[in-house]
């Protein structure tokens, strides 16, 4: 039986792991398909405090080797369940493991639009995270897909930074606050698309612009683009856990900054968790909290 068990190899797991392997605790950490998480996607990283710039793929490397030199397990499992108890089992796709405490450090994923050929062009001129590549389009020209917050926001980060924002929305009125809308109204370099959907992604292996239709009218234009950034939403990876952990109206882990969940033992860590602000600097802060919680929630037993 390990002492923890961690769910999701992103970094609030693999820092969760780091220090509960420090306080002398054993540790497996179970991932489901990607060993560092999301940020593995990302080709450059420029706003972590300690590196100028490091490539996602890179900080993910260093967060695993730190992880395992001190003693971590990783294997590739999904989590499907969790029994509660003082023992509490952890069942995955392949088989059933006996720990103390638990960890989910599920993360979430950005909701993609589901397009032809949108998942090789990620990196290569669509983003999902404005405040991560927004640096990278200084000067150029993008578009938003979205209708929310996020998307407003978005808009108005690329405006201080873009020549031009196109902001696509398939309906006549935004879902977002007015306010933000107000502020996005007052840029000049803003185009608002409204009633319409992305069609299709132009561009052989970078982004060079799209396709988009409006709904009402039918007609099709294209857009010289390059960046698209897409804010459809996200989606947390908490449904396997709903049953133990209460879950707020988006699907997020109902937990403050304690990253404790109404069963003793168990905790929750990084963008899985309902927070404003969704960084890897939030997702390590996260894991060691969790990870020090757990080791104290094992020391009292
Ligand atoms: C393209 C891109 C660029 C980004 N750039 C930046 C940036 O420049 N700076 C920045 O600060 N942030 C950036 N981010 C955001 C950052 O990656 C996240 O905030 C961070 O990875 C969250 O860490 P996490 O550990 O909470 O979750 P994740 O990184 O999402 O890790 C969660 C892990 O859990 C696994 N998992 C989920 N469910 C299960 C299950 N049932 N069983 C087993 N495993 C499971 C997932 O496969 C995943 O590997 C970027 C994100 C993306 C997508």
């Amino acid at each position: 039986m390990k002492d923890i068990i961690i769910i999701g190899a992103g970094p609030a797991g693999l820092t969760a792991a780091i220090y509960a392997l420090r306080a002398g605790k054993s540790v497996l950490v179970l991932e489901k398909e990607l060993f560092g998480g999301q940020i593995t996607y990302s080709p450059s990283v420029e706003n972590y405090p300690g590196y100028k710039q490091i490539s996602g793929n890179e900080f993910a490397e260093n967060l695993i080797d730190q992880a395992t030199s001190l003693g971590a397990e990783i294997e590739l499992a999904e989590v499907v369940q969790i029994l509660e108890g003082p023992v509490k089992t952890v069942i995955t796709d392949g088989g059933r493991y006996e720990c103390r405490s638990v960890i989910i450090a599920s993360g979430s994923r950005h909701r993609h639009l589901g397009l032809p050929r949108e998942e090789e062009l990620v990196g290569a001129g669509v983003s999902y995270c404005a405040v991560c590549d927004g640096a990278f389009f200084k000067g150029k020209t993008v578009a938003v897909a979205g209708g929310g917050d996020a998307a407003l926001q978005d808009a108005i980060f690329l405006s201080d930074r873009c020549q031009h924002v196109s902001i696509i929305h398939r309906r006549d009125t935004f879902r977002g606050e007015a306010r933000l809308e107000a502020i996005l109204r007052s840029r000049g370099n803003v185009e608002f698309v409204m009633d319409s959907v992305i069609e299709s992604l132009e561009g052989d292996k970078k982004l060079s612009g799209i396709t988009v239709r409006n709904k009402k009218t039918g007609e099709e234009r294209k857009l010289p683009l390059d960046g698209l950034f897409v804010a459809v939403g996200q989606e947390p990876q908490n449904a396997p856990f709903a049953d133990i952990v209460a879950l707020d109206v988006s699907g997020y882990a109902d937990a403050g900054e304690d990253c404790a969940t109404k069963v003793p033992g168990i905790f929750v860590a990084g963008d899985c968790r309902r927070k404003s602000v969704r960084q890897l600097t939030t997702a390590v802060g996260d894991g060691a909290v969790a990870g020090l919680a757990a080791v104290n929630y094992i020391n009292s037993l």
